[in-house]
């Protein structure tokens, strides 16, 4: 009796002490990118990679968002983000010194400029968003997202695109009337079996309470890769490579995970507006340099 006496407490002691490490274990957050625990209360680390780390200018004419994402702006820290700090710094982002049309990188005195390519040919969009220069590990990350499927962390990096817009107001009153994911072509999305545009415009659809609208538009032409194409060879190449049903009046916010030239997006947004919308913004993950 004294035996089951002691047993008994012991069990319920151990009981609660698994239960406990196992509720601790589910809860643990792991990065969506290297699946390293993320600390509680992480915070996100201040990095940008604009070379002087000048203040962002004031709110400028093209719209270009001036909204600062470090820390003590409300910004999401880095446990909201699913991403540990430590990818985090690996992750710069471009807050200063870029064309503000097409986000071209730019020397950090330029601080409201537009590139040269802006400049002689405007862009079709208005406001313009993206999150960081595509090198480094942010080229990494979207090369694993779309040709090994890296599908959980496509959902990681349309968060950090999110972040770079304010703070969401309700569909009824968002400047947005839908998102609009850049389309593939039917044959490219059976090769890949996914948009990874779809998967990181989800996380931005979320945060800015704006529905995703995969109805709209198609890409009725399969142009291939584009990779290795001069530029004019390129806008060549997306001429009338998308087809729109009817956006009348719609305010469009198109969205890519690279822009290298800016062939595509220009292609859509002609298409989008030819169909009636009556605004389109252009939002991409990552900024090709130099091209
Ligand atoms: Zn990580
Ligand atoms: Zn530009």
């Amino acid at each position: 009796m004294i035996f089951q006496g002691r047993l008994i407490p012991r069990l319920e002691v151990l009981a609660a002490h698994l239960l406990t490490h196992l509720a601790a274990l589910c809860s643990e957050k792991r990065c969506a990118l290297c699946a390293a625990p993320i600390a509680k209360n992480a915070l996100r680390p201040p990095v940008d990679d604009s070379a002087d780390r000048t203040p962002r200018p004031p709110e400028n004419p093209a719209g270009t968002p001036n909204h600062a994402h470090g820390q003590g702006n409300g910004a999401p820290q880095a446990g909201d983000l699913g991403i540990c700090p430590a990818c985090l710094l690996k992750l710069p982002e471009r807050t200063s010194g870029f064309c503000l049309r097409c986000g071209e990188p730019m020397h950090p005195d330029i601080s409201a400029g537009l590139c040269g390519n802006c400049l002689q040919n405007p862009p079709p969009w208005n406001n313009f968003y993206f999150y960081g220069v595509y090198t480094g590990y942010l080229r990494e990350l979207l090369h694993q997202v779309k040709f090994s499927q890296g599908l959980h962390q496509a959902g990681a990096l349309g968060k950090l695109l999110a972040g770079r817009f304010p703070d969401g107001s309700t569909g009824s009153t968002s400047q947005y009337d839908c998102i609009i994911p850049v389309p593939l072509h039917k044959r490219g999305l059976r090769r890949r079996g996914f948009n990874q545009s779809v998967l990181l415009a989800e996380p931005v659809s979320e945060k800015l309470k704006v529905p995703i609208r995969r109805d709209i538009l198609a890409k009725s032409t399969d142009v291939g890769q584009q990779h290795g194409l001069s530029r004019s060879e390129r806008f060549k190449n997306m001429q009338g490579a998308f087809t729109s049903a009817r956006a009348d009046n719609l305010r469009i916010l198109l969205l890519d995970d690279v822009l290298t030239t800016g062939a595509t997006l220009r292609s859509a947004v002609l298409c989008l507006l030819r169909a009636g919308a009556e605004r389109v913004d252009a939002a991409v993950l990552a900024r090709t340099p130099g091209s």
